[in-house]
């Protein structure tokens, strides 16, 4: 049976990534013998436009009714003065809700092409490869009570077990695919929460001997993160924690252009870039298409199991920036500048070459 997938490009640069991300994936399938089906609705200012709404029920319905969804950006100057819940970006949060994506999952992988374009030292950052698994639908951010009067404000971060254990079972097998190595941030030090964390992901680990675990307090996860980030593999952490230890990890790999991301609840996935819609290069071919594929491949992994084929289409993506392939934003070192379509391209070619020589068992450097 076609494993069905729901497109969802959006405004400014979506559509153009999108486009650039759907011709490697569909490749990508056919070589690993899978059928794949698209459907694509309208969501952002686009869906505005056109049904006076950022996201209609039919387009939550149709993401419903698929296996993933993959969504390029949305948002533009044109819709910024609408009231709040007609704006592109009210959709994004109404999705995630309705889709129960309780986990955002973001990679942080340095390129050997830019340790130089880091504000890291090369020793340090050459190597780095870890992903943070961050609470999206709880925490502090959605606890009760919350509110300000005159003389004070108030928030409560409050957790159920149920909360952190589906986290941690998310990011327990995932580790055990990758280095066998989780590191839980809290704050158990000061807050009863954390210490409440931290019991729990002390009770799931027991399901997983195989993996290591260790606690971190979250300021000195945030000072270990650019000290000496290749300790790391596996990093789980609540809403508040991981909304700042994922943008620090973001920015020590390069560019934004450059940064994947996955949502993932129980019953579905959605797969995005982390950039915006950017309409300063919107419709000029300009945009880095590199955030989207990595997006795909996370897909591929996640959400299909077909770890090989995400690892070919990372290695791609590096061979691609080896050769000197740069889009404006990761220009730094004024390499061979070329368009979104050219780079999509360049790294569907290099698929092809790398998935030829390891087919046919050609050792490669
Ligand atoms: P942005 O990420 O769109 O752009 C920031 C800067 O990075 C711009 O200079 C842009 O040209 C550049 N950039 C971003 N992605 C790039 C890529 N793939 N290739 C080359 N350059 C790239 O952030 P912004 O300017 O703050 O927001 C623009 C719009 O996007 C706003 O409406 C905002 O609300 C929306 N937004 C949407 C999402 C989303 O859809 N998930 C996320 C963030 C912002």
């Amino acid at each position: 049976m076609a494993t069905n997938i729901a497109l969802l490009p959006g405004d400014g640069i979506g559509p153009e990534v999108m486009s650039a991300a759907i011709g490697v994936m569909k490749h990508v399938a056919e070589r690993f013998n899978m059928e794949i089906e698209t459907t694509e609705g309208l969501m952002g200012g686009c869906s505005y436009e056109e049904h006076g709404t950022p996201l209609t029920d039919e387009t939550i319905e149709m993401c419903k009714r698929s296996d993933v969804v993959l969504l390029g950006a949305v948002g533009g100057y044109k819709w910024e003065s609408l009231e709040h819940h007609l704006k592109p970006e009210a959709a994004l949060l109404k999705l995630r809700k309705e889709l129960g994506l309780f986990t955002n999952i973001r990679p942080a992988k340095v390129y050997p092409s830019f340790v130089n374009s880091s504000s890291l030292k090369e020793e340090v950052i050459l190597g780095t490869d870890f992903v943070v698994f961050r609470e999206l639908t709880g925490g502090i951010y959605f606890g009760k009570p919350s509110g300000y009067d005159e003389n004070k404000g108030w928030n409560t971060m409050v957790y159920e077990k149920h909360e952190i254990e589906r986290i941690a079972r998310q990011a327990f097998e995932v580790a055990r695919k990758r280095k066998k190595k989780l590191t839980s941030v809290d704050k158990a030090n000061v807050l009863e929460v954390s210490q409440f964390w931290r019991k729990v992901v002390e009770e799931v680990s027991k399901d997983y001997p195989d993996v290591e675990v260790n606690n971190m307090y979250v300021d000195n996860t945030a000072m270990q993160v650019v000290r000496d980030p290749r300790q790391f593999d596996v990093i789980v952490t609540s809403n508040l924690f991981g909304d700042i230890i994922s943008d620090i990890a973001g920015m020590i790999t390069g560019s934004l252009g450059m940064l994947p991301s996955a949502s993932i609840g129980e019953k579905y996935a959605l797969y995005e870039p982390v950039h915006g819609s950017a309409p300063d290069i919107a419709g000029q071919n300009k945009a880095n298409p590199i955030a989207m594929i990595a997006s795909v491949a996370m897909m591929f992994d996640l959400s299909f199991g077909m770890t090989k084929a995400a690892q070919l289409i990372d290695k791609a993506i590096e061979k691609t920036l080896e050769h000197g392939y740069r889009t404006v934003d990761i220009n730094f070192d004024n390499g061979n500048l070329v368009s979104t379509t050219k780079m999509a391209q360049m790294i569907l070619d290099n698929f092809e070459i790398i998935y030829h020589e390891e087919h046919l068992g050609v050792f490669t450097l």
